[in-house]
């Protein structure tokens, strides 16, 4: 079938106003950009409503990139007609020859916004349904569990035939709720933490700890790779590549080793705020979970955080393991998530972590390090790598 628009139907109806202004400008502007190779497209909104009207681009591939921009609740495949009745049904008959598998039982709904148009939109539904009952032989009209649903919407900027409706990602549009730093790991848990964030509408920045020579370039691979992807649901994402190593090797020699993952997950903190303030970035996010492992108990954190003013947000923290993987299958970053590079926290995993490390003990480890001058100077060297989603590999293969 040759579809004419695709329909985009958003949400939360409790936005109003400015703010509603301010959302249907930052979904426009979000679908503008992932349908910008579709250069035939033309992007219009009316009414509460968002159009993509083809121009002959591809349906679905318009339709599985748009599904992943946040602030879409739903949308549908349409064939735009004339607003006369003969118009309207042969329109409906066209399209509903054209589904595969043929349908048995329908059910016709219209909506008729424009009130210009002569017949209520009772009347419309009962002639399209009497006109497919005589086109077609053998089917059937079911108004509680019809196969199909053809869908009349009458409206004063055009009349609109669809028998589909695809879910949308929910959430807001990206952008809409201001910038977030998040601590991206190459593991499978803080990709999805920066999804939810995502899904709320906050714009992502990623922070990484690279820790080179130990780690290895494709370690470092693997996370932008991550980044990528995560730009299919969020436009670009700038990725911060942080040298770690010389900090690691500081609290290696003068830390003792029950609090050596403390002590360095106190200075990723540290460098992150620093990062955020610099980027304006509100907020933190990481894919810590509750007591998923042992170093992720209420003590660890509040030890942990305890250096930092900044908020860190953790969108995990209520989710099991098998939920977390569940949506890191469905956006596609679990294959990439598991695959077995080194990072740079299991090749400085002490025997016996502190499960429980004390905030006072930590400062008094850390009294032998020059705090100040290890941050300063691995925020000095860190890199930024913008990631659009077209990142050719070879643009970003030599940061070190
Ligand atoms: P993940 O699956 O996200 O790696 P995890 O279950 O392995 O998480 P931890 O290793 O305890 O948990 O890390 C907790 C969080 O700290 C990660 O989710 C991530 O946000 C952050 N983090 C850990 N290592 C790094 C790193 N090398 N660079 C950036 N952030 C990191
Ligand atoms: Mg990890």
């Amino acid at each position: 079938m040759n579809y004419d628009v695709i329909l985009i139907r958003y949400g939360e109806l409790a936005l109003k106003g400015k703010n509603r202004d301010q959302f249907e400008e930052t979904l426009l502007r979000n679908v503008r950009n992932i349908l910008e190779d579709h250069k035939q497209v033309e992007i219009y909104r009316r009414y509460g409503r968002m159009y993509v009207q083809l121009n002959g681009e591809n349906a679905e591939e318009v339709m599985t990139k748009l599904q992943r921009v946040f602030g879409i609740t739903s949308l549908s495949p349409t064939i735009e007609v004339e607003q006369t009745e003969e118009a309207i049904k042969e329109g409906a008959l066209r399209l509903f020859q054209s589904l595969e598998p043929q349908p048995r039982t329908f059910r016709v709904d219209t909506r008729r916004a424009d009130k210009r148009f002569p017949k209520s939109s009772m009347d419309v539904s009962r002639m399209v349904g009497t006109y497919l009952l005589r086109s077609i032989e053998g089917i059937k009209v079911d108004l509680h569990q019809p196969d199909v649903n053809v869908h009349v919407e009458i409206r004063t900027e055009g009349t609109f035939i669809s028998c589909q409706t695809l879910p949308g990602a929910g959430g807001l549009p990206v952008g809409a709720s201001g910038k977030v730093l998040l601590l991206l790991s190459g593991g499978i848990d803080s990709p999805v933490a920066g999804w939810m964030t995502l899904k709320r509408g906050v714009r992502l920045e990623a922070i990484h700890y690279h820790s080179y020579p130990y780690t290895s370039e494709r370690a470092l691979q693997k996370v932008k790779d991550l980044a990528e992807q995560l730009t299919k649901w969020g436009g670009t994402v700038r990725l911060h590549v942080v040298p770690f190593t010389e900090v690691q090797t500081a609290i290696r020699e003068h830390c003792p080793e029950e609090y050596n993952i403390t002590i360095m997950r106190r200075f990723m903190m540290r460098i992150a705020e620093k990062v955020a303030q610099k980027r304006k970035a509100l907020a933190l996010a990481t894919g810590e979970s509750l007591g998923q492992v042992a170093s992720q108990t209420l003590e660890s954190m509040y030890t942990i955080e305890n250096v930092v003013k900044i908020p860190i947000l953790r969108p995990l923290v209520g989710m099991d393991k098998s939920e977390i993987t569940d949506i890191s299958r469905k956006i596609d970053t679990f294959e990439l998530s598991i695959l077995p590079y080194e990072d740079c926290c299991t090749i400085f995993t002490p025997k016996n972590p502190a499960t429980r490390p004390r905030v006072e003990l930590a400062e008094r480890y850390e009294e032998k390090l020059d705090i100040d001058a290890l941050v300063i100077d691995a925020v000095m060297r860190t890199e930024m790598v913008e990631i659009t989603g077209k990142t050719k590999k070879d643009d970003i293969a030599d940061l070190f």
